[in-house]
């Protein structure tokens, strides 16, 4: 017996578990509240899609968590002394949306929808210069699953690309950097700012005012990564400045935003729903099936999330 624990709705939560029963055909996936406790002592893994943390708590043999999202920051804090290992989703379909939702946000910004919509509000006619795909210069912050597979799509669609990470990477056709100086140097050449780091300790607040004003004047910002990684207010003062131009964010320090935020109303933000990369069910579940039958076979947990850098 598996159990699910999550927050979903009722009705979300039976079809993930429906889902997933019938891409783990040997196994039994139960709701965390149709167990009993001496059901949940045998559990050695749980399949997990944002979880109540007290939940786990109840499971006293958990060696391991298999996520259903690939975000598992708040899993991570919350087990940071625990000895449950926490896998995350590590899916090329969802890596694709992700990219694809960063072409598409790109696409509308190097294409100024936003100033044209704005025009259009005032009746205002006027033409503005094109700029070649090829000379507009996008950096990316984190250079994992989705900053590499949305780096390449990006760079495919004729931009110039460039990317930054933790460690040192080579990446065929797109300009990478780390480090301190690698991150000013990628900085201060970046139209487009795109952010794909998870939130830790090091990522907290990294996009603020001094981050910012290293960018070109007039430059954009994507975050479709987590929302405590920019300092809001600080991006606010860059806005106001003209410093930055105009800013995409999916997500927010509290989700949902709420409805007396500034950001709703602000003309040089666009506000999403934690829309850029939902979880797909189906190969999600394969991918979980196949970690899991791998688990049941050799005993081996798949790569999980360190917990000393906190991704
Ligand atoms: P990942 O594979 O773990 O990649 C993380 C990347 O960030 C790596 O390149 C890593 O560097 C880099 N990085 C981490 N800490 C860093 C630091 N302190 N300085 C510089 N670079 C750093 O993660 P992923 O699968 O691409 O996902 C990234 C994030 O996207 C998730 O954590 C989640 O928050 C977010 N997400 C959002 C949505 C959405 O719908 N909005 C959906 C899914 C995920 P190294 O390569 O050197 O390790």
């Amino acid at each position: 017996m598996i159990p699910f624990i999550s927050q979903l709705p009722e009705q979300e939560q039976a079809i993930w578990i429906a889902a997933l029963n019938q891409a783990l055909p040997n196994e039994t996936i139960v709701a965390f509240s149709n167990m009993s406790a001496a059901e949940k002592t045998h559990c050695q893994l749980a399949i997990v899609a944002n979880p109540d943390i007290s939940q786990l708590a109840e499971f006293e043999n958990l060696k391991w968590l298999h996520s259903v999202w690939a975000g598992v920051e708040r899993l991570m804090m919350a087990l940071a002394d625990s000895t449950i290992e926490v896998v995350r989703l590590i899916d090329p379909t969802l890596s694709q949306t992700m990219a694809e939702a960063v072409l598409a946000w790109s696409l509308y910004l190097h294409r100024e929808m936003p100033l044209y919509a704005q025009q259009q509000q005032s009746k205002h006619w006027q033409q503005h210069p094109h700029v070649l795909a090829s000379d507009r210069r996008i950096g990316i912050l984190g250079l994992g699953e989705l900053g590499q597979a949305s780096a390449q799509q990006l760079q495919q669609n004729g931009f110039k690309v460039m990317g930054w990470s933790r460690t040192a990477k080579t990446i065929e056709n797109i300009t990478t950097y780390s480090g301190a100086e690698g991150l000013t140097e990628m900085l201060t050449q970046s139209d487009i700012l795109v952010c794909l780091l998870p939130l830790t300790s090091a990522t907290q607040g990294l996009i603020n005012k001094a981050l910012l004003m290293q960018l070109p004047k007039a430059s954009r910002v994507i975050n479709f990564a987590r929302g405590a990684i920019i300092n809001t207010p600080e991006l606010l003062q860059m806005l106001e400045l003209g410093h930055i131009s105009h800013a995409v964010l999916d997500v927010f320090d509290q989700e949902p935003l709420s409805a007396d935020s500034i950001l709703w109303q602000h003309p040089n933000i666009t506000v999403l729903p934690h829309i850029s990369a939902p979880t797909n069910m189906e190969s999600a579940c394969e991918i979980v099936a196949k970690n899991i039958q791998r688990f049941r076979a050799t005993g081996e947990i798949p790569p999980s999330v360190d917990k000393i850098n906190g991704y």
